[in-house]
């Protein structure tokens, strides 16, 4: 079931390596489009330091990380994701509440990045065995009731032929909730692959 971990682990960051960096990333665009949407080219420069060795480190109290400056090497900015604040002059210049930049990211990726991805396959198993016990479901009920209709004493040709009917319907029906499950299955796949989205 859900093993999803809303309390993050403090614990110290090492660099990932890029395509975890990467679906971590995609996991962020997903879950929350809103914030995603207000990032600005922000998360792929978070991708690049979360995959940096020695990038994102751990600071002197829990929640508090010091994330290397791009454009200075030999600086850094202090994150602390108790607050959710950065000092770097990106963040600063943005509305408070509101303000996003590629260090909170980074360090952001590294905490939840791991949760994202169980809960991602949490859903993703619990939507294929929805969507394939919806349609097994229908069809079962269908033929189990045709047969009934053949083999009942006395059944009329009507009878049949409402049998017959209904198996269409469950058919179509069965069909349609399979068609949902693979779409779903396909966009969900892509997240994971992207290379092989169709
Ligand atoms: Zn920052």
């Amino acid at each position: 079931m859900a093993n999803t971990n809303s309390t993050p682990e403090w614990s110290p960051v090492a660099a990932v390596r890029r395509p975890a960096a990467l679906l971590f990333a995609q996991l962020f665009e997903h879950y929350y489009p809103t914030w995603a949407e207000r990032c600005n080219g922000r998360i792929e420069r978070a991708v690049e330091l979360c995959s940096m060795a020695g990038a994102c480190r751990r600071g002197d109290l829990p929640g508090v990380f010091q994330v290397q400056s791009e454009s200075n090497p030999r600086g850094s900015y202090t994150v602390d994701m108790n607050a959710r604040t950065c000092s770097c002059p990106d963040f600063g210049r943005q509305p408070a509440g509101r303000a996003m930049c590629k260090h909170l990211l980074a360090v952001g990726f590294h905490l939840h990045g791991p949760a994202w991805i169980r809960r991602f396959e949490d859903e993703l198993y619990r939507l294929k065995d929805a969507y394939r016990h919806a349609w097994q479901v229908q069809l079962e009920r269908a033929n189990t009731f045709e047969f009934l209709a053949l083999v009942a004493p006395g059944a009329t040709t009507e009878d049949i032929d409402n049998a017959r009917a209904a198996v269409i319907q469950a058919t179509e029906q069965a069909q349609a909730a399979q068609a949902l499950y693979e779409a779903f299955y396909t966009k969900y796949i892509a997240l994971f692959f992207p290379r092989h989205e169709a």
